[in-house]
Order: C-alpha cells, then sequence, then structure tokens
C-alpha cells in the first residue's frame, strides 16, 4: 500500500517511510508538495485530519498526516497545537523554549512534567469496491521541563524536555536515541501496528 504524507519535510517522509517499511511489506511512504489548508483545528487530532483529508483530496491516494508538540502540565496541556508559534508573530525555537521556561519559573522540580505528544490521521479514500476509512494514532513520550536549555542536537523544545528514565535533555542525546524513542517514532510504530492487524 501507498501513502502519501502531507509534509513538506523530506527528514519527515524518510522516517515514516523506513519505519512502516521496515514493519509491513509493501508498505511506502512518499511526500507531497501539494497546498497546505489552514490548520484551524483546536486538538492535534483535528489538525492531523485537516491535512491528512487535504492530501488524500488533492491525490486521490491514502494519505497520512502528523501534528505534534509539547505538553506541559501545569500549563494544561499547552502550548499543544500553539507549539511552533507559543512566543506569538516572529516565533523562534529559542523564544518560545525562553518563554516556557519564564512561565514555570516558580515551578518545583515535582511538577514540572510534559510529554511531547504526536498524532497521526489516516485518510484512505473509497474506491469502486471498498469503503473509505480513517482513523488516527497517538504517540507520547513522557519528561520533564529543566531549569534552563541544555544541548544543541535537535529542534524545537529538544532542549529543555528531560525524557523519563534520563538526566540529559533530548537535544543531549544522540539523534539515533531520540529517534527511536520520540512520540513520533512510538506514533508510527503504532501505526505499523494498527495497518498489520488490518
Ligand atoms: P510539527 O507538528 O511536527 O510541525 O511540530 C510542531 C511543533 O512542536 C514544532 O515546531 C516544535 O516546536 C514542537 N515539536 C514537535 N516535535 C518536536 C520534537 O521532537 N522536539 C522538539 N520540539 C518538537
Amino acid at each position: 500500500m501507498k501513502f502519501v504524507l502531507a509534509s513538506h519535510n523530506a527528514h519527515k517522509v524518510a522516517e515514516f517511510d523506513q519505519i512502516l517499511a521496515s514493519a509491513l511489506t509493501g508498505v511506502s511512504v512518499t511526500g507531497y508538495d501539494g497546498p497546505e489548508p489552514v490548520e484551524s483545528g483546536r486538538t492535534f487530532v483535528e489538525n492531523a485530519f485537516i491535512k491528512a483529508r487535504a492530501a488524500a483530496e488533492h491525490t486521490g491516494l491514502a494519505a497520512l498526516a502528523d501534528d505534534s508538540g509539547l505538553c506541559v502540565d501545569v500549563l494544561s496541556g499547552m502550548p499543544g497545537i500553539f507549539s511552533s508559534r507559543w512566543s506569538g508573530e516572529g516565533a523562534t525555537d529559542q523564544r518560545n523554549v525562553a518563554l516556557v521556561l519564564a512561565q514555570l519559573s516558580d515551578v518545583p522540580d515535582e511538577h514540572r512534567s510534559a510529554q511531547f505528544r504526536c498524532v497521526i490521521a489516516v485518510v484512505i479514500p473509497a474506491t469502486s469496491d471498498t469503503p473509505g476509512r480513517e482513523f488516527s494514532v497517538e504517540g507520547v513520550w513522557a519528561g520533564r521541563i529543566s531549569r534552563s536549555p541544555l544541548g544543541s542536537s535537535g529542534f524545537g523544545y529538544d532542549p529543555v524536555f528531560i525524557p523519563e528514565g534520563y538526566e540529559v535533555s533530548a537535544a543531549e542525546l544522540e539523534p539515533a536515541t531520540k529517534n527511536a524513542l520520540s512520540h513520533r517514532a512510538r506514533a508510527i510504530a503504532e501505526l505499523a501496528r494498527v495497518l498489520g492487524a488490518a
């Protein structure tokens, strides 16, 4: 089965293709350079379906889309779907990280729990003999927010995210280690499990 991934990010496409193709024979993932819809949903699930439906409609092919972000418990799950633009207009990774650290400045270590979450929406269009199908899966990577940025690899909130079971940040992990543990890897593995069971 062939999927298009509603993403212009070649690294993401390669990650999805590698994990799914190694888990399932006959499954492959290619990129998609069609129009990007406005992500007007209120949840990761809504935004992932907006992107996957747009890609399926544009190509007529089975489509995947992911939506992810950092959810901090004492911030009631925020930045959440606003992760990439948390510090407002002109947001950068550095400013987003600085804002989260400032918002947690008085929060003691035991209350700094957070998760990276990734939802993947799957939209399989109907054919003349099979009905269409839509479902989503989620991957969660639990951890806590550090008191200052640590490490220089990765992107986004990696420098302030200490994964559960580790004393270093996600930006201090080897990229291969992060890619094996991450919310995205967990969501893709869950997708492989669901597709394999179908
Ligand atoms: P996207 O849905 O993959 O585009 O991610 C949205 C935003 O969530 C990114 O711009 C980052 O701020 C944050 N984010 C998602 N995944 C990660 C990650 O693995 N590390 C750090 N930040 C992430």
